[in-house]
């Protein structure tokens, strides 16, 4: 690593992606390419010898950027949003520079220490219940860590509360009869870290939302299933709530939630993966209350709240609870925080400096303006569904997300929704995603990439109303 060279390489780096960020509205959005394109474009081995950094942002753009979907297309308006920003870039770029490896606090003190200082900043913004700030503040033993991914987040409380529920006084100790529940529009990462962490496939138990419940989960539903498991001989463990499901952006009622979670001792998890960005806005922070009784809360910054890939933040009411899961040391026997203890992997990266970098270089006023731009422009893109009387929307729409679809008196048959999303995509013009709801294939369309204004939502309305009218016409002849 030769200082000098880094300066100029890193040079030609920086303006490869300021011209890519210069340019990416004028690609198209998804990528033409077939399965397997890139294995004929690319040598079979790696290189013998050093090649130089200009080759290899030559080959980025005439292999690699072809076979990408732009996330960061203002015309993108798929899954939910990968925000990125200037300081969320800066961060990572001062993440991977400084190099550090932070799994406990003496490995590098400062990664520690920033991490809990930026997670209390973070609890303060969403004006998280005292319980969930690090105990210099309030002395209870909560407190935050940033992970990769939610899916992790969950693994590891999961972990924690199968730990917690199989030492319990009573337990039987088994754990093929720990139970978890979340409902039919719950992430599927639920799902897949009850496997993960042993519980077999057939404990987790899915319970059906409804349009009645705007898709969320009923106390009366869970506590049904739970009084059912726990008068068949099993544990109820887990409950995982939603803030902001993936599907229809629903909303689970965290109060209800967490008496029925009280009521049979089962850990309670908020998932806020989307939406837990939107809650630092005091419109949305009501869709928090209830918290409080949840024994842990992950969001992602990385999805709504411009920190480049990867930051998910997890707050535990207990780090007890969880550093007993996944220490071999117990927590007794500690007088610092050791975040190897509060997630799966012992190496772990510096992200703490990127959402320092996001939070002090953006700063919470302008977090909060993306969020009301963001939810401002999907409430207008709501409208014109509205005002289009071939279409219908679909589910209530509470942040960015908006769910819509051609009604079936439109005409067009059972897939006409379909093809209408394989039109709108295939153009390259725009790109949405679809979910299943209540048994209805729908349309998503996810304000929130970085560089969306007005004018790309209006463009890509205009092309959903100009794909429908040519596949009706067609479909009628
Ligand atoms: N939970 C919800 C509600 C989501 O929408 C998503 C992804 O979109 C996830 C969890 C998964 O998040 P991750 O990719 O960080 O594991």
């Amino acid at each position: 690593l030769d200082p000098e060279s880094l300066s100029k390489e890193f040079m030609a780096v920086v303006d490869f992606i300021a011209d890519y960020y210069r340019e990416v509205e004028l690609f198209p959005v998804s990528s033409p390419v077939n399965p397997g394109y890139l294995r004929q474009l690319l040598p079979a081995a790696a290189s013998t010898f050093s090649e130089p950094i200009g080759a290899v942002l030559d080959d980025i753009k005439s292999c690699i950027l072809p076979g990408l979907t732009h996330w960061q297309s203002p015309n993108f308006f798929g899954y939910f949003p990968a925000t990125a920003s200037t300081a969320g870039l800066l961060g990572e770029i001062l993440c991977g520079g400084l190099n550090v490896v932070g799994f406990s606090w003496v490995a590098s003190p400062a990664v520690t220490e920033l991490e809990t200082i930026v997670m209390d900043w973070m609890a303060r913004l969403l004006e998280l219940p005292a319980a969930f700030l690090s105990p210099g503040d309030c002395g209870f033993g909560g407190g935050g860590v940033i992970h990769g991914s939610t899916c992790e987040a969950v693994v590891c409380t999961l972990a924690a509360a199968r730990d917690r529920a199989l030492s319990r006084p009573g337990s039987r100790g088994r754990i093929d009869r720990l139970t978890v529940y979340a409902s039919d529009q719950t992430h599927f990462t639920v799902q897949k870290a009850a496997k993960l962490v042993g519980i077999p496939p057939a404990n987790f138990r899915v319970i059906p939302t409804s349009a009645a419940s705007g898709y969320g989960l009923t106390a009366g539903g869970v506590r049904s299933a739970m009084a059912a498991d726990s008068a068949n001989g099993f544990e109820p463990v887990y409950l995982c709530g939603t803030v902001g499901t993936t599907a229809v952006g629903a909303v689970d009622p965290l109060p209800e939630l967490g008496e029925v979670a009280t009521e049979f001792g089962v850990w309670f998890h908020v998932d806020a993966a989307y939406a837990g960005s939107a809650c630092i806005f005091p419109e949305f922070r009501g869709y928090l209350a209830g918290v409080v009784k949840a024994d842990s809360f992950s969001m992602n910054p990385h999805k709504w709240l411009l920190s480049n890939m990867d930051c998910c933040c997890l707050w535990v009411q207990s780090s007890a609870a969880l550093v007993d899961s996944l220490s071999t040391k117990p927590e007794i026997l500690r007088n610092v925080v050791d975040y190897k203890d509060w997630q799966i992997a012992l190496s772990r990266r510096f992200r703490a400096l990127k959402l320092w970098v996001v939070m002090r270089k953006i700063g919470a006023a302008n977090l909060m303006e993306h969020i009301r731009s963001d939810v401002a422009m999907a409430k207008h893109f709501e409208r014109l569904v509205e005002m289009d009387s071939r279409f219908e929307v679909s589910a209530e729409r509470r942040f960015a997300l908006v769910c819509f679809r051609l009604k079936p008196t439109a005409g067009g048959g059972a897939d006409v929704n379909r093809r209408l999303l394989e039109a709108v995509n295939g153009s390259g013009r725009a790109f949405m995603t679809h979910a299943v709801v209540g048994g209805e294939f729908v349309l998503r369309f996810a304000v929130g990439a970085t560089l969306t204004e007005l004018r790309h939502v209006e463009a890509a309305w205009r092309l959903i109303q100009e794909k429908a009218g040519e596949l009706l016409m067609m479909i009628r002849l």
